[in-house]
């Protein structure tokens, strides 16, 4: 049978690697590449091109490819054995095998029980309810030293978003990539400052700026970091 639609995804060195398709009027030829910080295949397309031919050229290019994914950097799972840094700490996940069930931290170690088909997922809700909860503390304990005509802090949320580590509504709301948990402190604590100063600011103006160094302990290395390094973040997990 004739394939007639671009696949979602292609198996590559031994994964699903998401296809991400984009058809442009202004481009003129076929452009392929591999988006190491999000994993994706990226595929830009010329309008009018026929999708058999589009098919053709990712057939072609299929060795190509699949060096460029074996190349990514290796990722850490969330499966006993892996070390993860959680709040700056190096925490190696071990297998709980005693009466005690769930997910849980002592020095050094996050414990985790059960059957290891479900490890992943428990750790992953276990470390976005941490990381609700570290976001939240800090973000309420800077926002104590804001001015008087600031908005109101209302609740800190957690997502999982890609392309950005925090957000600030109009209604006092601020939203955090649970991934911050995994950050180096500065970074983690320049982004709580940066969201917590909107609070007083909604843009970026120079008094904004002022305020989130103000509220920052390391607002440069906090930014360095996260502008150099944050994609490491997507690597842990899945
Ligand atoms: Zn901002």
């Amino acid at each position: 049978m004739r394939q007639s639609r671009l696949p979602s995804e292609i198996e590559l060195a031994g994964r699903a690697v998401p296809l991400s398709c984009r058809r442009s009027r202004r481009a003129r030829r076929l452009t392929l590449r591999v988006d190491p910080k999000h994993e994706v295949i990226s595929l830009t397309a010329p309008q009018g091109l026929a999708t058999r031919e589009v098919l053709a050229f990712l057939d072609s290019h299929r060795d190509w490819l699949e060096e460029r994914v074996q190349a990514l950097p290796p990722r850490t799972p969330f499966a006993v054995g892996s070390l993860l840094p959680i709040l700056d700490n190096p925490h190696r996940i071990a297998l709980a095998d005693g009466a005690r069930r769930g997910v849980w931290l002592t020095p050094g170690r996050l414990w985790v029980s059960g059957r290891p088909e479900h490890h992943s997922r428990r750790i992953e809700d276990f470390l976005r309810v941490e990381a609700r909860r570290s976001l939240s503390a800090t973000a309420r304990e800077k926002a104590a030293g804001l001015p008087r005509k600031a908005n109101r802090l209302r609740g800190v949320s957690v997502r999982d978003t890609r392309s950005r580590w925090g957000s600030c509504t109009a209604t006092g709301q601020l939203n955090f990539s649970w991934r911050l948990l995994l950050a180096p402190e500065a970074a983690f604590d320049y982004v709580v400052a940066h969201e917590v100063a909107h609070l007083a600011y909604p843009d970026h103006s120079p008094a904004f700026w002022a305020l989130c160094e103000d509220l920052s302990d390391d607002m440069e290395s906090g930014r360095d970091w996260l502008r150099q390094r944050g994609s490491q973040l997507f690597r842990y997990g899945g």
